[in-house]
Order: structure tokens, then sequence, then C-alpha cells
């Protein structure tokens, strides 16, 4: 479990632990649960990302499934805050309205509908009030928990995320500049007769 592992690092420091994370990861066939708010450094080591709302999983998929095509709006809401380094692209940023509601007292319904950028845009539904939606699978291991995530599609997405968020790798300017490309996974090496059994987490 690796809660904010790395946030409260320089963005060098950042890169020789992930890198270091990743290494031990690939040798020792570890699995990690990884906890961050940094956008770059989860694209960058995982390969199923979970976005939490509340102490709910809004969205959960593959790593470049997410990314490419989210579609809760709380998960394009933070996608859509990341900062394009080209200051040439002009952006509409959601800005998410109101405080953040206690975990201990929640909306009913869906937690997020308080704050929801897409009720507004379908006229405030009242399902998002009075149901809580079901967290279920909106593609091949893509889940969601929305009413009506099939009303977002990939040209909403691409008017309301910098272009740099949505790349498969991260974007250049940042973190991404001090890492090297991401070792292929390999499986976790067998114990060979005659040799210790490496230790397990
Ligand atoms: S269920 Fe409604 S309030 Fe909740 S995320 Fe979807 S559109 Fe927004």
């Amino acid at each position: 479990m690796c809660d904010e592992a790395v946030s409260a690092l320089d963005v060098s420091i950042q890169s020789q632990i992930l890198n270091l994370l990743l290494d031990l990861r690939r040798e020792m066939g570890l699995t990690y649960l990884f906890v961050a708010h940094n956008l770059s450094v989860v694209q960058y080591v995982s390969d199923r990302v979970g976005v939490m709302y509340l102490g709910q999983m809004a969205e959960l998929a593959g790593v470049d499934e997410i990314y490419a095509h989210p579609r809760h709006p709380y998960t394009i809401a933070l996608l859509s805050a990341v900062p394009n380094p080209d200051p040439r692209v002009r952006k509409k940023r959601i800005f998410l309205e109101g405080d953040v509601p206690s975990p201990a007292n929640p909306p009913s319904g869906c937690r997020f509908h308080t704050r929801c950028w897409l009720r507004k845009r379908l006229d405030n539904p009242e399902d998002c009030v009075t149901e809580e939606p079901e967290f279920r699978e909106i593609g091949v291991g893509h889940q969601v928990a929305c009413h009506h995530a099939e009303r977002i599609d990939d040209a909403m997405v691409s008017e309301l995320v910098p272009s740099g968020a949505l790349a498969i790798r991260p974007a250049s300017g940042g973190l991404a500049d001090l890492m090297p490309p991401r070792a292929p996974k390999q499986p976790p090496v067998a114990p060979q007769s005659g040799t210790d059994t490496p230790a397990t987490v």
C-alpha cells in the first residue's frame, strides 16, 4: 500500500522513487495499491485506475482507457484541471461549484449531484437526486457509477480536457521528462530448486 508515497517530494526525487518501486514490482512480482492526487504520477505507475469521490468508487478502468475515454463527470473534471503546457491551447475548463460535502452526511442519490456539471447540462434529471447510481460495467473492464454515463462521448471529453491530459503517456514538460520509458511487464521470476524462495509482500 503506497499512500501518497511521493506527493511531498521534489519532482526529480519522485521519479527516482517511482522507478525504484516499478523495478521492485517487476523483479518481485508485486502488486501495489497506489494512492495519489497527481494524475501524471497515477498514469505513470498504474495498470488500473480507480477514481473515488466521497469515499466511493466513481470510475474504474485500465489506465489507457480511463485517460483516453473517461466517462464519469468527476473523472473528467479532474482531467480538465490538468494544466496544458502549451499556453496557446485554450480549453473550457470545468470548475466544480460548491464545497465538498461531508462523507459522514453525503448527499442523497448520487453523491456527486450537488456539484455535477453533467447534471446541469442535462437539465437536472431527478434520478441523480433520488437514486444511488449502480457501479456498472459500460465497457470491457470499465465500470462507472453514473446514471447518464452514456451521454458522454469522446467529442465532449476532448472539448473539456486538455490534450496533454489525454496522452497515453504523461505529457512533456513535467514529470514525464525525467522518466525513462516504462519497461514491458514481465512475469514474476519463479523460485529455482535449491535456492531460497523470494519474499512476498
Ligand atoms: S448520476 Fe447524475 S449527478 Fe451523478 S455523476 Fe451522473 S449525471 Fe452527475
